[in-house]
């Protein structure tokens, strides 16, 4: 049982300002922190800080070292990042008003580098005890999900940032969807009928979380945990990472709903996205 995680890693550069600039207009920053970022960095830290073995498939930069050992720290295996020349990073400028409005710039870098010829082999490693996570922040996000349902691992896809035609075609290779009511909302317009996954997670931010089981009809609804939310950055990555890991452990549905519930709900009381991601045992105190 392992969790395999293609997906993005990127640096977040946060600058706070009096308010956002205008065209031609430049200002100072009142301050700037930077940290580990990326939606699919943030799911390996979340599966990994739940508990599950996790190998993250990416790409990024051959500087940054600090990144690899970030995430090494979080408990993934890093085996797998490739490393390249001539390619930056994948990051992303983030821009903070006083009344927390944002403007962000992302730029992909080497997570848009990966090709198949780097990830194939990588991909036939993945066994049909495993799950891959995948999100659309890469490429080669359909062979991989191809090549995990070829050996009958769990595909769990989550859907953003929401493209319909990437949600288009890896739908047919997903076990899980899983994405947040506006994504939701988005998919439902473009494709009004069945879909051909097994389960739909969708999560509602402060109004909580659900789970359609497509197989059988079913829908379980988990509440979200009242807390005090000072920054919802990556609400939605802890979310699925947790409930990835909590699956591969052999939780059952609304068990794994709780305890990504309750993970997402710590996470939101700090500040930060990945690193605000608590440990499985501060989750575990928490829903005792
Ligand atoms: P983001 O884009 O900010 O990473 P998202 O839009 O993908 O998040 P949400 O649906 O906002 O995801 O949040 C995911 C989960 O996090 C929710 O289902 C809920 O369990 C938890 N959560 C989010 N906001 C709150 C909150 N204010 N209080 C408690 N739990 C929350």
């Amino acid at each position: 049982m392992a969790i395999w995680n293609l997906g993005s890693i990127n640096i977040d550069h946060i600058y706070r300002l009096d308010h956002l600039p205008k065209a031609g207009e430049t200002i100072s920053a009142l301050d700037f922190t930077h940290g580990l970022g990326g939606k699919g960095a943030n799911q390996s830290v979340a599966a990994a800080r739940a508990g599950a073995e996790t190998y993250h498939l990416g790409a990024m930069g051959s500087n940054d070292q600090w990144v690899i050992e970030r995430l090494a720290d979080a408990g993934i295996f890093t085996g797998n990042i490739l490393r390249m020349d001539d390619v930056v990073t994948g990051h992303a400028i983030i821009l903070l008003d006083e009344n927390g409005e944002n403007s962000i710039i992302v730029h992909p870098g080497a997570n848009r580098k990966l090709s198949i010829k780097m990830l194939q082999s990588r991909f036939d490693n993945i066994t049909a005890r495993d799950t891959l996570l995948i999100q659309n922040e890469t490429n080669c996000q359909v062979e991989g999900a191809k090549s995990a349902r070829k050996v009958g691992a769990r595909v769990v896809y989550s859907a953003a940032p929401f493209e319909i035609e990437a949600v288009r075609a890896i739908l047919p290779y997903t076990d899980i969807l899983a994405m947040n009511a506006g994504e939701a909302d988005q998919l439902f317009t473009a494709i009004p009928g069945d879909l051909p996954v097994s389960g739909l997670l969708i999560t509602r931010g402060a109004d909580g979380a659900e789970y359609r089981d497509l197989t059988t009809g079913q829908t379980y609804q988990q509440a979200a945990f009242r807390v005090k939310a000072v920054d919802t950055t990556g609400a939605g990555d802890t979310f699925a990472g947790y409930f990835a890991a909590a699956l591969d452990r052999g939780d059952t549905i609304p068990e794994a709903l709780r305890l990504a519930s309750a993970a997402s709900a710590l996470q939101v009381t700090r500040y930060g996205a990945g690193d605000a991601i608590p440990m499985l045992e501060e989750v575990v105190a928490f829903l005792a």
